[in-house]
């Protein structure tokens, strides 16, 4: 069995979308178990950054403080490589990081639609992930979230927006479920697809939320080939 080490790398993250990305990512694992993948994700705490990291970026919604990618896939390899000199048993070079905002660079804010869902490079073997969970939330899961955490709203309107919530989060689930699928598709190797598949990018998240949470035939023939062709990182190494 092959492990990806999953964290996620936030300074606020709500204890509603926490949950809701564990269970996302037991989902994963139940189906790759459905579907005979021999990999499974393996929770390796959450990691915090000092917020000397921040970096000002401009977006559509304005000026907001977020790490920039570079540091975050330097402290990703880190947390992997630890991992591996504790256990160097383990079969696993590959790591993913969720995080709960946006993707951005040093040099230029990514926008989600350009080009991917996440980002994934390569380090001497090792294969860092790094996945928004941003773009997955609505803003009326977001507007949802801020009237329950309001001290100064009616007990009517909380229940109301409970209730939306409920509905809102399942949305999310659906979006992250298929955005980590995707990313674990490329890293083992799968490009791009045209067919109803995690592996066909979207234009719009209303196409993304139309896409099946499958690998389509011709990826899964070409996962089954590549999952379990382990080759391990040398730990320690830059
Ligand atoms: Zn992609
Ligand atoms: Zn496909």
């Amino acid at each position: 069995m092959e492990f990806i080490g999953f964290t996620y790398v936030t300074n606020f993250l709500e204890d509603t979308l926490r949950d809701a990305m564990f269970e996302v990512v037991d989902e994963a694992n139940r189906l790759f178990d459905d579907w005979g993948l021999g990999v499974r994700f393996v929770y390796l705490d959450s990691l915090t950054l000092e917020p000397g990291y921040l970096i000002n970026v401009k977006t559509p919604e304005g000026t907001v403080r977020l790490y920039p990618l570079e540091v975050l896939v330097d402290f990703l390899d880190y947390r992997l490589k630890v991992e591996l000199e504790k256990n160097d048993e383990i079969e696993m070079n590959k790591i993913l990081g969720l995080i709960s905002f946006p993707l951005a660079s040093r040099n230029r804010y990514f926008d989600f639609y350009e080009s991917f869902l996440g980002f994934q490079t390569e380090r001497v073997g090792r294969r860092i992930m790094v996945l928004s969970m941003r773009p997955f939330e609505s803003d009326v899961l977001r507007m949802t979230l801020r009237t329950l955490e309001s001290p100064h709203v009616e007990d009517e309107v909380k229940r109301l927006a409970r209730r939306i919530l409920s509905r809102e989060i399942e949305t999310f689930k659906g979006r992250l479920l298929k955005g980590i699928l995707h990313e674990v598709g490329h890293a083992f190797g799968l490009e791009h697809c045209s067919n109803p598949c995690v592996m066909n990018p979207p234009a719009t998240m209303a196409e993304w939320d139309s896409r099946p949470a499958v690998f389509c035939r011709s990826c899964m023939k070409k996962l089954e080939e590549t999952v379990g062709e382990f080759t391990p990182s040398t730990p320690g190494r830059p």
